[in-house]
């Protein structure tokens, strides 16, 4: 049977040229980077070209790029490390109610503990309006945390000119573009941010590390205390195999980031129209034209997203509701409630992402399976509305 991998947002494979590069590494160099002998600094060669190549996807110098474990460490250390080094100038943060929950939590953690957090809503296509980050503002602002896209919906969200907002006001910005970097054109200078987050899973590197773009001068109180790694921004012996893998999967993306691009929306725009012929009522989630190259999101009315899944998965085809994280308990997922869908159509969603492997037949695989599916599961449903 055909397998067919559309799950991008929730992990993407290893690039074959990362899983060399790892191999490589593991095999020949096992130094701890942080010691003087030559050992030690052949690893910190290692982790060094892996700084230059991860700031060099996003027009960064290296000294503004610490490693972390992955996307919901470095959204951790972005949002608490901001709040801890500034509280003194104010407590009050502003974000959206569609983020990550790595950075939507955490915003939870710090309103539980003294801080004052403005949760704003957004649109009907998931996007966020500037002029609610501005009214948003006040005198004790010190963080604004805005995602570079959804990892749900994929809508892109407008940074450049909230970042432009924040920086005429002097409040640091952040975004998490975990689910940009490597997919698009990613430049902190373009968009205005003083911190960014990434993951290399999501970007065709290994899972378990990620990194952290902190502009010049933007204080930070580290959340792990020990050793001086990372400029005294992340205690621990470095992930160097993964640090490694991540700065090929960045040096690769750089160089192919257009040709991925363009293939991956070809692809996208193939499922989403061929499913809007061949399945009625349906409904695209997200921005029509505002959205990541990969992300088709669907609503079947009167379909139960988990029976679609499984029986998607039958067929070899592996897609998935809302996002990975929210399978909690068949809690709707808090981004398509806030924008807008009832409990129930936020249940009967799917999540197609597509990526580097898949083809034009993978998508025709597609399109000749869903439709008899989704009419199958609506013959059976007793949410059916007829
Ligand atoms: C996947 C993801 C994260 C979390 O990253 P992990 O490396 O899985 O911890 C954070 N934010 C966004 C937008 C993501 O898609």
């Amino acid at each position: 049977m055909r397998q067919v991998y559309l799950d991008h947002a929730a992990t993407t494979p290893l690039h074959p040229e990362v899983a060399a590069a790892i191999r490589q590494f593991l095999e020949n160099s096992f130094g701890n980077p942080s010691s003087v002998h030559a050992f030690g600094r052949e690893a910190k060669k290692h982790l060094e070209e892996a700084r230059r190549k991860v700031a060099a996807l996003i027009g960064a110098v290296p000294e503004e790029i610490i490693f972390t474990s992955g996307g919901t460490e470095t959204d951790n250390l972005a949002v608490l490390g901001t709040a801890f080094a500034n509280q003194r100038r104010g407590n009050h943060i502003i974000t959206s109610s569609i983020e990550h929950h790595a950075v939507l939590d955490t915003c939870k953690f710090l309103a539980q503990n003294g801080f004052e957090v403005t949760f704003l809503p957004v649109d009907q296509n998931g996007v966020v309006s500037p002029d609610d980050v501005a009214r948003a503002i006040r005198r004790e602002t010190i963080l604004i945390s805005i995602m570079h896209a959804n990892n749900e919906i994929g809508t892109i969200e407008p940074v450049e000119e909230i970042g432009e907002i924040a920086r005429e006001q002097g409040i640091i910005f952040h975004t998490d573009a975990v689910q940009t970097v490597g997919h698009l054109p990613v430049d902190v200078e373009n968009l205005r941010v003083d911190l960014l987050s990434m993951a290399a899973h999501k970007m065709y590197g290994p899972k378990g590390v990620g990194a952290l773009y902190i502009r010049k001068r933007t204080r930070l109180t580290p959340l792990f205390h020990g050793g001086g790694q990372e400029r005294k921004r992340r205690a621990g012996t470095e992930n160097l195999p993964g640090i490694v893998g991540f700065g090929k999967a960045a040096e690769i993306a750089a160089r192919d980031l257009d040709a991925r691009r363009v293939r991956s929306q070809k692809l996208r725009d193939k499922l989403i129209q061929g499913i809007q012929q061949s399945v009625p009522d349906v409904k695209l989630n997200g921005h029509p034209a505002r959205r990541l190259p990969n992300n088709a999101n669907f609503c079947f009315p009167s379909v139960e997203g988990e029976s679609l899944l499984l029986s998607l998965d039958l067929k070899g085809i592996a897609a998935s509701t809302g996002s990975a994280c929210s399978v909690r308990a068949f809690q709707a997922s808090h981004v398509l409630t806030a924008i807008g869908l009832s409990p129930e159509s936020a249940r009967g969603t799917l999540r197609m992402t597509a990526g580097l492997a898949n083809t034009d037949e993978d998508i025709d695989y597609v399109l000749e399976v869903l439709p008899e599916i989704v009419a199958k599961l609506r013959r059976m449903s007793p949410l059916a509305r007829n």
